[in-house]
């Protein structure tokens, strides 16, 4: 079922347990380019997925640095998307909780408590041999970890590794607590992060906000618009 903009942000306005599942749509209006449209930029016709696995990063490092170099966007801003969604968190009425794939730190940036970043954060970074952490200003400038010469990576999920259960758990939870999931910016097709609203308590309404439409295996109602239209509303 399509509804309006209005709506969608009145459904928002009024839920009280709320759980965000956020995807690269949100961070395009920070002027944050998704990293599919990289591929043949930068890397020649080398997919992005090979780039970002951990084959890559381990075979072949300096060509996986050179590409994760290009993710790095310091300077962006999180928009009134980000922003709302704090807002929304502070709220004494309300639980809100966000689980999100982006790995570019914005919902933290913007203030974000109640988080979880599923695929990690390019701003948080550590060695891989000693595990000392180090930030990401220092990996920018190399990859090599000065104290021990040991490769430096930052703690995102790569092609090819798993997941934490923390993070696991953590997602099931926010996913479990809500009476209104709202999946925004994303297609919603990247497993196993759209597996995650299976764990969905059983009466728990769905909205999706999406430029390109969106499919699940469950009902849920939609609005097709950049979430900047609707979150400005609420
Ligand atoms: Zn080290």
């Amino acid at each position: 079922m399509t509804l309006t903009e209005k709506q969608v942000a009145d459904k928002i306005r009024e839920a009280q347990k709320i759980t965000f599942l956020t995807g690269a749509g949100v961070s395009t209006p920070s002027g944050i380019p998704d990293y599919r449209s990289l591929q043949g930029v930068y890397q020649g016709i080398e997919a992005p997925e090979y780039l970002l696995s951990h084959d890559c990063m381990t075979a072949e490092p300096e060509k996986f640095y050179n590409f994760i170099k290009y993710l790095y966007h310091p300077e962006a801003q999180p928009n009134v998307i980000h922003e709302k969604i704090v807002e929304l968190e502070r709220r004494a009425d309300k639980t809100v909780w966000t689980v999100s794939q982006n790995i570019d730190g914005l919902h933290a940036k913007a203030g974000s408590r109640k988080l979880v970043s599923f695929h990690g954060s390019l701003y948080e970074c550590r060695c891989r041999r000693c595990g000392h952490p180090v930030s990401w200003r220092e990996y920018l400038r190399q990859d090599r970890h000065e104290g021990c010469g040991g490769q430096l990576r930052p703690q995102i999920v790569l092609y090819g590794e798993g997941f934490t259960q923390e993070v696991l758990n953590q997602s099931i939870a926010a996913v479990a607590q809500a009476e209104l999931i709202v999946v925004a910016g994303t297609t919603f097709q990247v497993h196993p992060f759209c597996d995650l609203i299976r764990y969905r308590s059983p009466g728990a309404a769905i909205l999706a906000v999406n430029q390109t439409p969106v499919t699940m295996p469950t009902d849920f109602e939609m609005v097709q618009c950049s979430g900047e239209e609707v979150f400005a509303l609420i």
